[in-house]
């Protein structure tokens, strides 16, 4: 057989492996599984921070409770004070009384405190059991998409392998310089023979000279396409009937 045309058929197979890795890139299943994975990270930061958010607002609570327990007990002393039986000068009554206005204005307000905080801590607690039961659901869901995916990819390199096994068969028959031309042009674009059609490259469409068609069709040498550097092949009307 003619080398161009075992090199062509050496690229068919070749082509058909490319697909196979492209069909594992592309499966449902693998997307699905990064798309959880970009999801659990992402929520882990999420409550790591979370977990430092709530561990201020739980130092805030206690301090703010210290607040207001110091004067709840300033007011109890205060009116000890008052309830007792030592006779206080007017001064003293009147300063006792503007303090004690001014402790239940303060109390008040400390009470406001602690309960909007009260709530602010109710709701983060339910967002975070609210992404705690979201992320066990999705590591779930990455479980079972995982067995999917496993399965899709042991079928998939089966028949990789098959068709591995075929290629390589053939590239046994293909010299060890024209098997490196082949991997280095394949390196970067990919097929890496063009068919010679209508005195064009069907790999760029650039219509090539006379004398160029003429050397492609001899087949006496490799000719590369001027323009997209692939290997020129003749194949002849064998290939021009539709499969
Ligand atoms: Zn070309």
């Amino acid at each position: 057989m003619e080398r161009l045309e075992v090199l062509w058929q050496y690229q068919e197979l070749d082509l058909q492996m490319d697909q196979y890795v492209q069909k594992k890139k592309n499966s449902d299943s693998r997307q699905k599984l990064l798309k959880i994975k970009n999801y659990l990270i992402k929520q882990e930061h999420n409550l790591v921070s979370m977990d430092s958010n709530a561990d201020q607002k739980l130092n805030l609570l206690s301090k703010l409770e210290k607040e207001y327990d110091g004067i709840a007990d300033r007011i109890q002393a205060q009116l000890k004070k008052l309830q007792s039986d030592e006779v206080l000068a007017l001064e003293e009554i009147e300063e006792i009384t503007k303090e004690g206005l001014m402790l239940n204005d303060n109390i008040r307000k400390k009470e406001d405190e602690l309960k909007k905080l009260k709530q602010e801590l109710r709701n983060f607690q339910e967002r975070l059991n609210d992404i705690r039961r979201k992320v066990a659901n999705a590591k779930t869901e990455y479980v079972d998409v995982k067995k999917d995916y496993d399965a899709e990819v042991k079928k998939i390199n089966e028949e990789l392998a098959k068709v591995k096994k075929q290629r390589d068969q053939i590239g046994e028959k293909i010299s060890k310089p024209l098997m490196a031309k082949y991997k280095n042009i394949k390196a970067s674009r990919s097929p890496v023979i063009s068919l010679l059609t209508d005195n064009q490259c069907d790999g760029c469409f650039m219509s090539l000279a006379s004398l160029v068609v003429q050397r492609v069709k001899d087949g006496d040498r490799i000719v590369e396409c001027e323009n997209c550097g692939r290997i020129l092949y003749y194949r002849e009307s064998k290939e021009s009937i539709p499969s």
